[in-house]
């Protein structure tokens, strides 16, 4: 199946590096969120990641403007009439992911793709509430996304071969590294990684350790290249949270019960990086 034109949903950190990647493979893309002001700040993340490149002399300037050049902004979700594949990357919560697909069922083309970046939840209860579930699935992108090679794949229940075989097919083509896992909660990528960084927040609330402890136990000791309190901030905290309530829910198993602290945070409001505080404070 030919895809030309892409429109990619939520311009936050995932969004806007799904945006980046997809134009510069050379496919249009159209960057949708609710508000202009949350497309602009997406589109001002590309901007600034791309002129790091040319900084670099790893891109010629006038490749950056093509590249931003095949990005639209849109506030209007009836513009995924026009597309081909769509890949939703709102907020990791159900409710709003059904709510989405469904809109984007009576909108799209019959032939168009409906894909989900989501972390943990199932691609079969997304495509449900559709009238297409063969043609969605999960195309799982790693943070940051113009750095990070692989793309867990993810067909639910009733994805048909040709709609798998497409999308393993794109995501060659966005230079990346397709990975087939099943539909679990988490898949594979965050059934291991988010009990880590759970329990790495236990040890804190629990008062083993300081938070630069922790990480830095985590670094020098493991050798991971940031320690996962750094990686929960990065990430972003209600995030990691709907994640575990995710991993909690569909396994049933009190094993994965998010931290008290976590939930503290989120409700504070301390989401890390991107609201400017969570385990640590950024200017
Ligand atoms: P984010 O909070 O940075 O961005 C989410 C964006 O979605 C916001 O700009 C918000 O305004 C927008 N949005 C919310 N509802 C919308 C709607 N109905 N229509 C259009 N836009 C809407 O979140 P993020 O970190 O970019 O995560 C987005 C998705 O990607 C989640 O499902 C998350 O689980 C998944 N994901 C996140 C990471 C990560 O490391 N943060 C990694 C892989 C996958």
């Amino acid at each position: 199946m030919s895809v030309e034109k892409i429109m990619v949903i939520g311009a936050g950190q995932m969004g806007s590096g799904i945006a980046q990647v997809c134009a510069m493979a050379g496919y249009s893309v159209y960057l949708q969120d609710l508000k202009q002001e949350f497309v602009d700040r997406g589109l001002g993340i590309i901007n600034k990641n791309l002129s790091r490149q040319v900084e670099k002399g790893r891109m010629a300037a006038d490749e950056k403007e093509a590249i931003l050049a095949r990005i639209s902004s849109s506030t209007d979700i009836n513009n995924a009439s026009e597309v081909d594949l769509v890949i939703e990357a709102a907020v990791e919560n159900m409710e709003i992911k059904s709510k989405i697909f469904a809109e984007l069922d009576k909108i799209a083309p019959a032939h168009a793709i409906l894909a989900t970046n989501t972390s943990s939840l199932p691609i079969t209860e997304i495509a449900a509430s559709t009238n297409r579930p063969e043609k969605v699935i999960g195309m799982h992108f790693m943070n940051p996304v113009p750095v990070m090679k692989l793309v867990e794949i993810i067909r639910g229940l009733a994805t048909a071969d040709e709609v798998y075989s497409t999308i393993e097919e794109i995501t060659k083509k966005l230079d990346k590294v397709p990975v087939e896992v099943n539909d679990f909660p988490g898949f594979v990528s965050n059934r291991i990684l988010m009990p880590m960084i759970n329990e790495a927040i236990y040890t804190l609330y629990e008062g083993v350790a300081s938070v630069e402890a922790i990480d830095e136990v985590m670094k020098l000791g493991m050798n991971h290249p940031m320690g996962p309190l750094t990686l929960a901030d990065f990430i972003g905290l209600d995030t990691c949270l709907y994640i575990m309530e995710t991993l909690h829910e569909g396994f049933g198993d009190d094993k994965y019960r998010p931290c008290p602290l976590l939930r503290k945070y989120v409700k504070a409001g301390w989401l890390g990086r991107k609201s400017g505080r969570g385990f640590y404070t950024y200017a």
